[in-house]
């Protein structure tokens, strides 16, 4: 609503958020929006937020939308922060909790960035949207699509869970799978979007997914009573969710609504596609690509990441980290939250849990700290994961 201007992450130009913008046209890296916090802060007071409802809409004036007719919703946002002090306890845990993002539309937190993202390009006037996905960013914009009436083209790896592509199928999309990553189906729509007229919805290649992504840090916020956690831990494909709730922090300290405290943010990969974990053990501030990448975590195969650098800025400047762990140890997470808990997760939310307990042993987490897993996704869209 007080959106003013995109700024470039990497070189700090300045772009018109008045028309679609992708990356930044000098240097080519990704643009974030800016607000003016000052007018935004008059009336997103903790006073005002106790009378909204739960969406993630409830952060009206820090999202990019102008008019709230341009507003494609199917109630994302708002989703609970659940205590697991069952699972907490078996490794001698004092405060764990589940941010349990599966309860979004479309059953995960990719609901969070189409929601502004379609509502953003319906009124920029665009009619088709075009998205490279390793699954969940597919099916979200499917339904957003759908939702506002505008054209879905979405290009996924032929071994994308099958619950994704029906999903997507079932909700209208023009459904291309193609043998290879998310890099190959997103040089496939850069190869054709110009022709076809497609407005390119990648990963941080667009402003407004993180901009939708971020409320996860407000929401945060609001459910530790305006302080934040010590510890989040976060499965970090794109990198949109991290570095937005690192986004979100900054722009409630300025309007005042939290202090100078931060989490440690730690990034969890899969081991077969851990360009982050490299790249932050090896101290580079851009993340090779990582070659021949493979997992069955479908959020998780991503190889290389455009936000790479804002990725490890965060980790580094929050004074986390980042972790690889197996298939494996995700299949054992995803029982072992599931019948604690009562948790369904995806592997990528149970690889926190993977995560969590290598980052105890080696001394990286104390027992003592407040800890926050991020479970993005809902195991039923696994279920090829069980045979
Ligand atoms: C996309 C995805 C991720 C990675 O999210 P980013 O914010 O792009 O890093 C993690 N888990 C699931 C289930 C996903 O779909
Ligand atoms: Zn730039």
């Amino acid at each position: 609503m007080h959106l003013t201007h995109l700024a470039c992450t990497a070189c700090g130009l300045r772009h018109d958020a008045s028309v679609p913008q992708n990356l930044c046209t000098s240097c080519g890296k990704p643009l974030f929006a800016h607000y003016d916090l000052a007018a935004a802060a008059s009336t997103l007071t903790k006073k005002a937020l106790s009378t909204r409802g739960k969406s993630l809409w409830r952060y009206r004036e820090v999202l990019p939308v102008k008019d709230d007719s341009a507003i494609v919703t199917l109630g994302e946002g708002g989703t609970p922060l659940l205590p697991a002090s069952r699972l907490g306890a078996r490794l001698g845990l004092r405060a764990l909790f589940i941010k349990d993002e599966a309860q979004n539309p479309t059953n995960s937190f990719k609901a969070r960035g189409m929601a502004p993202a379609v509502s953003m390009a319906k009124q920029f006037g665009l009619k088709k949207l075009a998205v490279p996905s390793a699954g969940n960013a597919a099916s979200a914009l499917a339904a957003y699509a759908a939702r506002g009436g505008l054209e879905a083209h979405i290009f996924m790896p032929s071994d994308t869970p099958r619950a994704n592509v029906i999903e997507c199928e079932q909700m209208g999309a023009h459904v291309t799978l193609i043998k290879g990553m998310i890099t190959d189906c997103g040089a496939e729509v850069a190869r054709r979007k110009t022709a076809e007229g497609w407005f390119d919805l990648s990963t941080l290649k667009e402003p407004y997914r993180v901009e939708g992504k971020k409320t996860m840090g407000y929401e945060l916020a609001e459910q530790f009573g305006w302080t934040l956690p010590d510890v989040i831990l976060y499965p970090t494909g794109g990198g949109t969710g991290l570095v937005g709730m690192w986004k979100a922090f900054d722009e409630m300290e300025k309007m005042g609504l939290i202090g100078k405290k931060r989490p440690r943010m730690f990034t969890v990969q899969a081991m077969g596609c851990a360009p982050i974990v490299q790249a932050f053990e090896a101290g580079d501030k851009f993340a090779k690509e990582f070659p021949n990448a493979h997992t069955r975590a479908s959020g998780l195969r991503v190889p290389k990441a455009i936000g790479d650098f804002l990725m490890l800025e965060a980790l580094r400047h929050s004074g986390g980290g980042a972790v690889a762990v197996t298939d494996d140890e995700m299949l054992t997470s995803m029982r072992e939250i599931g019948a604690a808990e009562g948790v369904f997760a995806s592997p990528e939310g149970a690889a926190c849990y993977s995560g969590l307990k290598s980052l105890i042993a080696s001394g990286k987490i104390d027992a003592e700290e407040s800890i926050v897993l991020f479970n993005t996704c809902s195991g039923l869209k696994y279920l090829d994961w069980f045979g």
